[in-house]
């Protein structure tokens, strides 16, 4: 059987740096086995997935040089690539699983399953879905569905045991029954759970081997389950160990960029991301640091992953980084890359109708403009605060950081409705808090518009400068504390709606 990775994003975000590592693993563990490697995206959660999202991911890995043989883009026997074009054939397999008796329709109401949580979480079991609605008659089910009542399908647990599977990199790995919570499978929308959709897809699109990130380990017993319910082969399972920040804590982008577009935007290699991408928890048998995606392809061999936490140091790939230019690349073409990514007229013509009024010669341009090259600018605090207090700004940061984050479209419209808001929310007015504004961005007083500046910085270094704002901050003393932030974020949710990210 010719061996098939996939990755399998959920496009609910800026594309991710640990998206793009399980991307090259997935790839060069396929192409040294002469497979091939799918690109199927995930978005069963409606509210969450979105086209901008699919695109930019798929861009991105574009951008790294990772090439997957099928997808929503290049179509494979296989398809659809994309889960919700894919909900009949997930709703089918629901409908076997209810005729065999392994998946059953659950009626409780949030507020029951609230209370059952409590129960056992009072008792320190480990909070699971208890199977009330399990033993529900035939009649039973038929009346209330009829009564309109709504209602999940959840996937059958054994009570006792142990669930056992081989991981490549683990060996055996055993996990009790009992933690193991009687999966929804199909929402009451009738649209399916990850679980139920991402087991489904591997087994029809024939994937051989999952290589993913071991944040999902306790969930394969739910999929082993799965399989042996449908009576299929189980893939091969190896779960990669989770990129870290340099304090061994998950990679967070509270303390490093993780969206990869950051990378491309402040004038990063994409060869060299990939090849440090390569390097974490994984040493070429030569021990060679500078590789390209078709040398580690060569010699790929998953069993020489090492579990430690992979530390992704952003200091190291700035060394690497600068290793490429000088050992890797000539100056001509040092001077084609710089083109490429800044130093062209498409970039400086969407700087230029902003900087206009404000040029007198073409050697202004630079000072005036400069910020808009850089990957941050340095602050200094009595200019950025101006007549703030240090700890409101560091909270008008904060919370401007969140309303960015969710911000999308991207655009000076929407910028600019956003400090509006933010404004009216604070109970400020706008020309209040913009020149703190225009220093996180610009580290200067008087600069391009902000809001078209933000613009054409795009997200993730815009939000990278607000970080950076609030890390000097902290640094100056004047950060939030724990506490600081939980009550900040407690008010945000109230004024601004729920959703943080
Ligand atoms: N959609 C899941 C994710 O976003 C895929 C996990 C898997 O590879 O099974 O990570």
């Amino acid at each position: 059987m010719p061996v098939r990775t996939r990755i399998a994003p959920s496009p609910t975000g800026a594309p991710h740096v640990g998206t793009a590592y399980m991307a090259l693993f997935n790839l060069a563990f396929a192409r040294k086995n002469g497979g091939q490697m799918i690109l199927r995206i995930e978005d069963t959660d409606q509210s969450r997935s979105s086209n901008e999202s699919e695109t930019a991911i798929m861009e991105s890995l574009q951008w790294l040089g990772i090439e997957w043989d099928e997808g929503p883009d290049k179509d494979g026997k296989f398809g659809p690539y994309r889960q919700s074009e894919r909900k009949n054939i997930h709703a089918q397999h629901v409908q076997i699983l209810r005729d065999k008796g392994h998946a059953y329709p659950c009626f409780c109401t949030a507020n029951r399953l609230k209370d059952v949580r409590s129960e056992q979480m009072a008792k320190k079991e480990t909070p699971r879905y208890d199977g009330h609605c399990l033993h529900l008659s035939q009649e039973e089910v038929e009346n209330k569905i009829t009564a309109g009542e709504k209602f999940v399908i959840r996937l059958k647990v054994p009570t006792d045991g142990e669930c056992c599977f081989t991981d490549e990199l683990r060996g055996e790995v055993k996990i009790d029954w009992k933690q193991i919570d009687h999966q929804i499978l199909q929402k009451s929308d009738g649209y399916p759970t990850y679980h139920l959709a991402n087991v489904v897809d591997d087994h029809l699109m024939r994937i051989t081997h999952v290589i993913r990130g071991e944040e999902w380990i306790s969930s394969t017993p739910k999929h082993v389950l799965l399989y042996k319910y449908f009576d299929w082969d189980t893939p091969i399972f190896a779960h990669l160990p989770l990129l870290r920040n340099p304090d061994k804590s998950k990679l967070s982008k509270r303390k490093n960029p993780t969206g990869i577009n950051y990378y491309r935007d402040a004038g990063f290699l994409p060869e060299v991301i990939s090849n440090y991408l390569g390097t974490m928890g994984y040493t070429l048998p030569d021990q060679r640091e500078i590789f390209s995606i078709e040398e580690l392809t060569q010699s790929f061999d998953i069993r020489r992953v090492s579990l430690g936490g992979p530390i992704f140091d952003l200091a190291k790939l700035k060394w690497l980084n600068g290793r490429y230019l000088r050992e890797k690349l000539s100056e001509k073409e040092v001077v084609e890359r710089m083109i490429d990514w800044k130093i062209n007229s498409g970039f400086i013509q969407k700087i230029i109708p902003h900087a206009l009024q404000r040029l007198e010669n073409f050697s202004d341009f630079m000072p005036l403009s400069g910020f808009l090259f850089q990957d941050y600018p340095e602050l200094e605090l009595s200019s950025l605060i101006g007549k703030f207090d240090a700890s409101d700004a560091s909270k008008l940061i904060k919370t401007c950081e969140w309303e960015l984050e969710k911000l999308a479209p991207w655009n000076r419209h929407q910028i600019c409705k956003l400090f509006q808001n933010l404004a009216e929310k604070e109970d400020k007015k706008l020309k209040e808090i913009l020149p703190l504004f225009f220093q996180v961005i610009s580290g200067e007083s008087v600069s391009l518009p902000l809001f078209d500046s933000i613009e054409i910085l795009g997200p993730d270094l815009a939000r990278l400068r607000l970080r950076k704002a609030l890390e000097f901050l902290t640094s100056e003393g004047f950060g939030l504390s724990k506490k600081g932030l939980k009550s900040l974020e407690k008010d945000y949710r109230q004024k601004y709606g729920d959703r943080i990210d």
